[in-house]
C-alpha cells in the first residue's frame, strides 16, 4: 500500500508503476470514501485506507483513472504539515562520531534522545530545486531520513503500543546549514529555511513495512554514495521515538517525525562536501523509491 499526493492536492495511490487517482476513482466505480487527500486518509486509520487500496485495485484492473508514474508529479505527501516536523537529532552511531570528530566533540550516542524541529514552510516536493541561499550559507548540506507519519494521535503512548499510531513511512532530507546550525546554537533556523525538507515520493503504509533491518537509507549527490545505513542501526528506535515524544505531548494525525540520519554527511568529509548549484541530491529509502531534489543558485 502505497499512497501519493497528486498535482492537484488530491489523493492517488502507486502499484507498480501506475498511479491511480482515487478521488476520480471514486466517482467512476461509485464508491464513496469521503476522502480526498493523504493528509485526511492518515487521519481516517488504517480501515479506510484498506479500502482506498481497494479501490486503487479495481481502478487498476479497469484501467480507470489510472496514469504512469512518470506522468506524475507528485507534491509532498502532506504539503502543509499542520505543525513543525519533529526531528531527531545524532540517532546514528557512526554519524554521532563524525560530527565529534569535526566539532571536537563527545562521541558517545546521546543517553537522551535529541529532538528539534522544522519549519512547515521549509516542505517541498520530489524534484523540487533546493535553494542554495549563498548570502546566507556556505554550507549547505545533506541528510538522508526516514520520516515516519503519524496515523492515530495520542499522549503517553508506551513503547509496546507506539507502531500502532504510525501510520506508514516516507524520505526527507533534513537539509541544514551546518554554518547558521553552529551561530545560533539552536538549530531551528539552520535546518528550516523554504525548501530545506525535501520529502517524498510516497507514503508506504506500515502493513507492507519491511524490517528495520531491511529498509536502507541512502544518499547520492550527483550518482556519488555518501549515506549508506539499515534503519535498525538507530540509537533511539522508533519505540522509544514515539514514547518519549507522547509523553505529556499530544501527537497529532499527520505529525511528520524525521528519525535522523546516517553518517555520510558532507561535513564529515576532509575537505568537506558541502552541496553546490548544480547538484543533485537523492535520497533513497526502500520502499519509498528516489527523492531527487536539484540544488539551484
Ligand atoms: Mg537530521
Amino acid at each position: 500500500m502505497k499512497f501519493l499526493t497528486l498535482e492537484n492536492g488530491q489523493l492517488g495511490a502507486l502499484l507498480g508503476d501506475t498511479v491511480v487517482d482515487l478521488v476520480a476513482a471514486e466517482a467512476a466505480l461509485s464508491v464513496d470514501l469521503s476522502i480526498e487527500t493523504l493528509a485526511e486518509l492518515v487521519t481516517a486509520g488504517d480501515a479506510v485506507a484498506a479500502r482506498a487500496w481497494s479501490l486503487a485495485e479495481q481502478a487498476l484492473e479497469r484501467q480507470c483513472a489510472c496514469r504512469s508514474m512518470s506522468e506524475v508529479t507528485p507534491l509532498a505527501p502532506i504539503p502543509e504539515p499542520r505543525r513543525n516536523i519533529l526531528c531527531l537529532g545524532k540517532n546514528y552511531l557512526e554519524h554521532v562520531q563524525e560530527v565529534a570528530a569535526k566539532m571536537k566533540q563527545a562521541s558517545r550516542a546521546p543517553r537522551r534522545p535529541i529532538i528539534f524541529t522544522k519549519a512547515t514552510t521549509a516542505v517541498i516536493a520530489a524534484g523540487e530545486p533546493i535553494p542554495s541561499y549563498p548570502d546566507y550559507t556556505q554550507k549547505l548540506d545533506y541528510e538522508a531520513e526516514l520520516a515516519l507519519i503519524i496515523g492515530t494521535g495520542g499522549r503517553d503512548i508506551p513503547p509496546e503500543q507506539a507502531w500502532e499510531h504510525v501510520f506508514g513511512y516516507t524520505a526527507m532530507n533534513d537539509i541544514s546549514a551546518r554554518d547558521l546550525q553552529k551561530e545560533h546554537l539552536q538549530w531551528f533556523r539552520a535546518k528550516s529555511l523554504d525548501g530545506f525538507a525535501p520529502m517524498g515520493p510516497v507514503v508506504v503504509h506500515r502493513s507492507v513495512m519491511p524490517a528495520p533491518a531491511d529498509i536502507e537509507v541512502q544518499c547520492f549527490v550527483n550518482g556519488e554514495q555518501r549515506q549508506s545505513s539499515t534503519f535498525d542501526q538507530l540509537i533511539f528506535d522508533v519505540p522509544e521515538i514515539i514514547s518519549v515524544l507522547s509523553a505529556g505531548m499530544t501527537l497529532l494525525p499527520g505529525d511528520i517525525i524525521a528519525t535522523g540520519t546516517p553518517a555520510g554527511v558532507g561535513m564529515g568529509f576532509t575537505p568537506p562536501k558541502y552541496l553546490q548549484p548544480g547538484d543533485e541530491v537523492v535520497v533513497e529509502v526502500t520502499g519509498v523509491g528516489a527523492l531527487r531534489n536539484p540544488v539551484v543558485r
